[in-house]
């Protein structure tokens, strides 16, 4: 099939939930994609974030294969060896103690949730159920998690929304004190905010918090479904912080490209779900855990932790170099980057494509950079040229 006419099956077909971009990836390589016609694109969004390695890498693909020819599926009411093998090096890396795997942010966001209000009310029963987030967050689609989204655009249509959430300005320590009431069971925070345009949590505010979960019995929970796995040039984003969050949620880059969230847990927390709490039917597949400790092994690495750092600052350096107009900010850590502009973000994304350059938005004004963390300086150049290139064109 061609891209035309791949496009018209799909709005066809498919429920209109996405202002899609005409393009139609048919095949690739690292951060290289090609369509149908041939025509190539240098790919700095990895699906937002996901395909952490790229495009089909082997040795990924390898394992993922291995694994389906052996098993593809098996129940929850089962034990499986990579899922397992996967959890220990979570927990190795990280310090806490215990993983609940899931299929999505989404998911292992409600899963953090549903932790924090179950150990307040064993603790101190019914009533402590408030959850802290912040403006300008992002926490998934489900009915649950966009109330803890800080964002008013994701409050409509769909009410009633499940209670017990408010959201506070990140960055302002006494607009969230104001709200400690007795009735707060957990903080939740992205270290940077990622959706909400690639936002940066200051260090002071990041331990401020953090002292106030330990001091309050109040769980700190960190979203790294974006940030986490390498993404900002450290294993866990909360590390740039040196602070030990109670409850941590990935998915985005952890699968390589296949389906997986996962809740991890402090030993604060480990205890909190018995048998029957909770349950996922596909959560914690072996096909997708097999991918996943390829990615982890490649990325739990100091040179290529390095990589990943060297890299963001090459292409933070390039933009702020060039000067232009439109450019506001360049900002963002490892290969989680943002550039604030003053132009329209979305016109600035349909230019690269049809450029040869695939990009994000984030916010109401910011040019998103996700790119494989094993791009290659050929495809960065590749890509910054095409950048250039389109930014060069506005006046202002
Ligand atoms: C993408 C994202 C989510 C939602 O993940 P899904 O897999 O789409 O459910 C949640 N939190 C953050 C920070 C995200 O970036």
């Amino acid at each position: 099939m061609n891209t035309n006419d791949i496009i018209s099956l799909d709005k066809e077909y498919i429920a209109s939930t996405y202002g899609r971009l005409s393009l139609a990836p048919a095949y690739g390589k690292n951060a290289t994609l090609y369509d149908a016609e041939g025509k190539e694109y240098v790919d700095f969004t990895a699906g937002i974030g996901v395909n952490s390695l790229g495009i089909a890498p082997e040795k990924w693909r390898e394992a993922v294969c291995a694994q389906l020819q052996k098993i593809q599926h098996i129940s929850n009411y089962y034990y499986s060896e990579p899922t397992a093998t996967l959890a220990k090096k979570l927990v190795a890396a990280s310090g806490a103690k215990k993983v609940v795997f899931q299929n999505s942010g989404g998911e292992a966001n409600e899963v953090a949730i549903k932790v924090a209000r179950k150990y307040s009310f064993d603790k101190y029963g019914a009533g402590r159920h408030k959850i802290i987030t912040l403006v300008n967050s992002f926490h998934g689609r489900t009915v649950t998690t966009l109330s803890a989204t800080g964002q008013d655009v994701f409050h409509k249509f769909f009410f009633p929304f499940t209670e017990g959430f408010t959201h506070v300005p990140a960055n302002d320590i006494e607009a969230l004190k104001k709200e400690l009431d007795g009735t707060v069971c957990a903080i939740i925070c992205e270290a940077i905010q990622g959706e909400g345009g690639v936002n940066v949590l200051d260090s002071e505010y990041v331990s401020a918090i953090s002292k106030i979960c330990l001091d309050n019995d109040i769980l700190l929970i960190f979203d790294e479904v974006q940030t986490g796995i390498a993404r900002t040039g450290k294993i866990f984003a909360h590390e740039h912080y040196n602070v030990n969050p109670d409850v941590f949620t990935l998915a985005k880059g952890l699968g390589g490209g296949l389906p997986i969230g996962a809740c991890v847990l402090s030993e604060k927390c480990e205890s909190v779900f018995n048998p029957g709490d909770h349950g996922t039917t596909f959560g914690g597949n072996p096909a997708v855990c097999a991918g996943a400790n390829v990615v982890f092994d490649t990325v739990n690495d100091n040179a290529f932790l390095d990589s990943v750092n060297e890299k963001g600052e090459y292409i933070k350096n390039a933009v702020r170099s060039w000067e232009l107009p439109c450019v506001k900010e360049v900002r963002g850590l490892g290969l989680m980057l943002g550039i604030e502009v003053s132009i329209s973000h979305k016109e600035a994304v349909k230019k690269c494509l049809e450029n040869g350059l695939m990009m994000l938005t984030a916010g109401k004004n910011v040019l998103r950079m996700l790119p494989p963390l094993t791009i290659t300086y050929e495809e960065i150049d590749k890509g910054l040229a095409i950048l250039k290139g389109v930014l060069s064109g506005y006046q202002n």
